[in-house]
């Protein structure tokens, strides 16, 4: 990641005017940078995640705390002495060719490495239901924050709001409606929060794993992530007394050895990637791996629709009415089509009074029709794996 990362920014700067006003990619910084975050930001941040041991900390390249938005020169020459370096010392490899140069094969490998195999829809869902509704709620708290080293205490305060005003309300709320759900909770997380955590599981509800820290696990070599997950497997088991069996990657991210890093630990399932609306086998380099796949979508997301960044000045906030109706009509076609519904939320996101009211709309919505069975990611992932080729 660091060589191809680094060969990419190398590759640009070498395209650019002295004083060029450089902008990052969001997809190339997914989570290290923001959308507007100037370009040496978002290298500093890359190499302070990417390249641990080889960290370039800002005063080391003599660049301020902030970098502003327009990048010198001479930023820029200290940037891409670093930068020449790190290449020098990690090769370039075949992959940093143009994907217009690709020969069929690499091609053909990019998209064969992770796959949606079969479709796991069975006929009917337990009890003659038409649809599955498998609420998530991703407990992150101050980990997107702490991936990436920010200890400020005003931003952490945020994550905050998650398990100590956000899942109080989802875990009442839940309880009213007699639904189950399913957390997924990264084990830093679960261990600043043991008693919430210990709370969410004597409620009944599952808890999948998402992460250590929520790290970005597209950075990850393969033994970095294998250690990672065990050691994430082992202390969800640890506070809520079950060894959890289904993951979601923190921001969904994949490498590309995740897949079979996955179906290596055992687990039933995974509820990160988007090749469908309903549960699939995952494959890994054209072996199927017995493990399901719960897709997600971000139209299925609480985040988008009201997360904010003050800082990038993203403030996409959308009236919750908004999203009710986006979410009602994703059910309508899921409950019509005898698909599943899964909905991707965040406590310190959806907890909030104005949101939180409406998702009990939504549930009354969803509980005015016959047929409908509210269950657990695991749950969903059984019956699935069990009747979904009948
Ligand atoms: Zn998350």
């Amino acid at each position: 990641m660091c060589s191809s990362f680094v060969s990419y920014v190398v590759h640009q700067a070498r395209r650019l005017p002295q004083t060029a006003h450089l902008r990052v990619r969001s997809h190339d910084l997914i989570g290290v940078a923001r959308w507007d975050t100037p370009f040496v930001e978002g290298i500093i941040e890359a190499q302070k995640d990417n390249c641990r041991g080889n960290l370039m900390s800002r005063s080391k390249l003599g660049l301020p705390k902030h970098a502003s938005n327009t990048t010198s020169f001479d930023r820029l020459s200290a940037l891409l002495t670093v930068t020449v370096l790190m290449v020098a010392a990690s090769p370039l490899s075949a992959q940093d060719a143009p994907s217009w140069q690709w020969p069929e094969a690499q091609w053909r490998e990019a998209v064969d490495r992770v796959r949606a195999g079969d479709r796991l829809l069975p006929p009917e869902w337990p009890g003659g239901a038409r649809v599955a509704v498998a609420l998530s709620f991703d407990m992150d708290a101050e980990t997107l924050l702490l991936r990436n080293s920010n200890t400020s205490p005003s931003r952490l305060s945020v994550g905050q709001y998650g398990p100590r005003a956000g899942v109080p309300r989802i875990v009442d709320l839940l309880e009213r409606y007699d639904i189950p759900s399913t957390f997924f909770i990264p084990a830093v997380s679960a261990q600043i929060y043991a008693d919430e955590t210990r709370a969410v599981a004597a409620a009944g509800h599952e808890i999948g794993i998402h992460g250590w820290i929520h790290e970005h696990t597209s950075l990850l070599g393969r033994d970095d992530e294998r250690m990672l997950m065990q050691r994430s497997l082992d202390a969800i088991e640890e506070l809520s007394g079950r060894r959890p069996v289904g993951i979601r990657t923190g921001s969904w991210e994949y490498s590309h050895n995740t897949a079979e890093l996955i179906a290596e630990q055992g687990l039933l399932y995974d509820s990160s990637l988007m090749a469908d609306d309903v549960p699939y086998e995952l494959v890994a380099n054209g072996r199927p791996t017995g493990v399901v796949e719960l897709p997600v979508e971000w139209i299925l997301d609480d985040y988008p629709y009201f997360g904010m960044n003050r800082a990038a000045d993203i403030r996409p906030y959308t009236p919750p009415s908004d999203v009710f109706e986006i979410w009602q009509r994703e059910f309508d076609m899921a409950y019509a089509e005898g698909g599943l519904f899964l909905l991707t939320m965040h406590p310190q996101i959806i907890g909030h009074r104005s949101r939180i009211s409406m998702l009990e709309e939504l549930i009354q919505y969803m509980r005015t029709r016959p047929g409908v069975w509210f269950a657990t990611h695991e749950d969903v992932a059984r019956w699935a794996k069990e009747h979904g080729r009948d």
